[in-house]
């Protein structure tokens, strides 16, 4: 039996397919999950449920066939699908005396400070209020084409259970969990039912496919319950097609493969982890060094500034070689970084004048790579 005796605030993911059927919304399928976070709710859980299909949805009202590739097509069946799911979910959950809030997101609400913790407070109070907040990516306004957008409901999911500190993120999908091989083609294929590192073996395991009208596969699950992971939130992935999943999960039962999380970095930290840098510092060997050594970076160190940032925005910053070595929330803009390549701190104030930081950040402003997919 696994214990989950200490989650308080899980993160329940669906995806389109578990959502859809030949004639549009599943409406059985999404009684039969609202039903079941009404009991996780009454056994005194937090649930927060993350919904695709809006674009699915969409497709099938307009009756379109093919997978929805064109981006202003996608845009547009997501605002035409995400109220009739949400109008779905909100008749079911009504049995139950319970309201559903919608709440869209982009990916640079959580890279943005300030709109991240106004998004934490907003969820907290939803939450306290005794809703369930039902999370969509804002498709209409979030495209590929303008860059920075979580892609997935996966990624999204992982993201939000991370920065609300859930403890507990469960992908619903139409497969049981993580084989080892493709359990259609290979007889052999083994299910994980635990997996305590995300290694280059277990990515191996898993090839990213989604459907027409989704974008997730088991790789993007994996990747998402890394995210996860570091944000010290277990991850289960497993059927939705499965009776009364989610309460035997919670429960206990062994089903579908659980990912175990890592010790729960600081939100600051999480929040580092999770923002797309909108720029690059190239540091030299010896500010390189600092860096591991956990010291702070000296203007002195810098070799080349690549972007346009503000002061206050996360940056990449990589070697001379383009390797990697962490990320940064800098205390400079990209401009004045640029005026300041090569000059000692002493010469900040000459430089750029009063008042400002001697230094470019601290290693508490900062998260190693590593961490990040
Ligand atoms: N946001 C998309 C939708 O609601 C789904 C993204 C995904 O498939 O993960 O249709």
């Amino acid at each position: 039996m696994r214990d989950f005796s200490k989650v308080k605030r899980i993160v329940v993911k669906v995806g389109t397919n578990l959502l859809t059927n030949e004639n549009g919304i599943d409406e059985e399928r999404i009684k039969r999950i609202c039903a079941e976070i009404a009991e996780l709710k009454n056994l005194g859980y937090q649930v927060i449920l993350v919904s695709s299909g809006a674009i699915g949805m969409g497709a099938k009202v307009l009756k379109h066939k093919s997978p929805v590739v064109h981006i202003p097509l996608r845009q547009a069946f997501a605002a035409i699908g995400n109220p009739i799911l949400m109008s779905s979910y909100q008749k079911a959950f009504s049995s139950y005396n319970i309201v559903a809030a919608q709440v869209l997101i982009t990916r640079s609400v959580l890279n943005n400070r300030k709109s991240y913790v106004n998004l934490r407070s907003a969820v907290s109070t939803l939450l306290a209020l005794g809703t369930v907040p039902i999370f969509n990516e804002n498709d209409v306004v979030s495209t590929a084409e303008i860059g920075n957008v979580f892609g997935d409901n996966d990624r999204m999911s992982a993201m939000v259970a991370s920065k609300i500190e859930a403890d507990l993120l469960i992908l619903l999908t139409d497969i049981d969990g993580i084989y080892t091989s493709d359990p259609k083609k290979d007889k052999d294929a083994k299910m994980l039912h635990t997996i305590d590192k995300i290694t280059d073996d277990v990515m191996s395991y898993a090839k990213g496919k989604g459907s027409a009208f989704s974008t997730g596969g088991m790789k993007t699950k994996l990747l998402a319950a890394k995210i996860a992971k570091d944000g010290g939130c277990a991850t289960i992935i497993a059927s939705g097609y499965e009776e009364n999943i989610l309460v035997r999960l919670i429960k206990g039962e062994e089903i579908g493969t659980l990912i175990l999380p890592s010790s729960r970095l600081s939100a600051r930290e999480r929040w580092i982890i999770d923002a797309s840098a909108n720029g690059t510092i190239i540091v030299d060997d010896g500010a390189k060094k600092a860096l591991l050594n956990n010291k702070s970076l000296l203007p002195t160190g810098i070799v080349k500034v690549i972007g346009n940032f503000n002061e206050k925005e996360v940056v990449l910053v990589t070697d001379s070689y383009g390797n990697g070595l962490l990320k940064a929330v800098t205390n400079f803009s990209s401009s004045d970084l640029r005026a300041l390549i090569g000059h000692k701190s002493q010469e900040i104030e000459s430089i750029l004048g009063k008042g400002r930081r001697d230094v470019v950040f601290r290693p508490e402003d900062t998260s190693p790579v590593e961490h990040n997919v």
